[in-house]
């Protein structure tokens, strides 16, 4: 009888990590000029993208400074440095991710 209630238990574990994992997506942020892949982001709460928060930013894979900006190897400008966040700069990039209510 205690094997049954173990596996009963790990079951529910599972979805409650699932669920875990659907309210904290992860996006991977692209530029909007030339589509390379710029970083990979831990996004936090519904809605759009005005901000980047450093310590959410899993994986950088493009990016280069300039003066206090962030920008694209292309040359864009995809956000502003404001010191412990990249202010973002809409219509520079776009994103693609797990989102809620997504399940392919
Ligand atoms: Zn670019």
């Amino acid at each position: 009888m205690s094997s049954t209630r173990e596996r009963k238990l790990s079951s529910k574990v599972l979805i409650q990590f699932t669920g875990l994992k659907f309210l904290t997506p992860m996006l991977t942020i692209h530029c909007a000029a030339c589509k390379k892949k710029l970083w990979r982001y831990e996004k936090f709460g519904p809605g759009e993208i005005l901000r980047c928060h450093k310590d959410r930013i899993i994986r950088m894979y493009n990016s280069k400074m300039h003066e206090h900006k962030i920008q694209c190897p292309c040359g864009k400008d995809i956000g502003i440095d404001k010191g412990s966040y990249y202010k973002m700069i809409a219509k520079a990039f776009t994103y693609k991710g797990t989102k809620r209510n997504e399940r392919r």
